[in-house]
């Protein structure tokens, strides 16, 4: 087992600082960056075994995940080898937690440029290119378009500018896909094509089932 000497009772108890934020509530507060196993996140599931989000993916710093396991609000799944101290405990870090109260998800979608991208799969809408996007208003704010679902395409530069500001049937571009609002569920199943860089191998049981039945 490893020991993580460095984490002693002065850290536990600046998690218990933080504790009293989150009381009341679950913290969505993720990790947007979880760099490696040296920084031990925890993998959170709602109580139905499913992760909170796909993207980011819902991580909580290992201090969130002790301390909830602390306040007896998750149940510890999985653990690492590493553990905490404090004066009069040990406790191994939990790399998958699952909440006991089910936390519903959102039924809206908030109307913002990430989620239209991941709406779009960061694929050009005309072209089927991918990487740096922009967008593109279908119907042309020169004419009237609005900055709406319905009416704003993820696009590359290219075939952003050749559409410019005429209208689909001036061109002989098409549109691969009708643009529309997304359901929140068809949203979060997006994301998970988009695994964050680093995967502990306990949140494999909990994760990209289906995408790897797929492949
Ligand atoms: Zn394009």
């Amino acid at each position: 087992m490893t020991t993580m000497s460095s984490f002693g009772s002065a850290n536990i108890g600046a998690a218990q600082g933080i504790l009293t934020v989150m009381d009341g509530d679950f913290s969505t507060n993720f990790l947007r960056n979880p760099t490696g196993t040296a920084h031990h996140p925890a993998l959170v599931l709602n109580a139905d075994y499913r992760p909170l989000s796909y993207l980011p993916l819902s991580l909580w710093s290992w201090q969130d995940a002790v301390k909830a396991a602390y306040l007896d609000r998750v149940t510890i799944i999985a653990e690492y080898d590493a553990v905490v101290r404090s004066p009069s405990t040990e406790i191994r870090i939990p790399s998958v937690v699952v909440l006991k109260d089910f936390v519903h998800p959102a039924k809206t979608t908030a109307f913002t440029r990430f989620n239209l991208f991941l709406r779009d799969e960061f694929t050009c809408q005309y072209c089927g290119s991918r990487g740096d996007m922009t967008f593109d208003h279908v119907i042309p704010r020169a004419r009237g378009g609005k900055t709406i679902w319905e009416n704003v395409v993820a696009a590359c530069g290219p075939c952003n500018l050749r559409k410019g500001s005429k209208l689909l049937a001036q061109t002989s571009m098409h549109l691969r896909r009708a643009p529309c609002r997304p359901a929140a569920e068809e949203l979060r199943n997006r994301g998970r094509k988009f695994p964050p860089n680093h995967l502990h191998e306990s949140w494999m049981d909990f994760l990209y089932w289906d995408a790897e039945l797929d492949a």
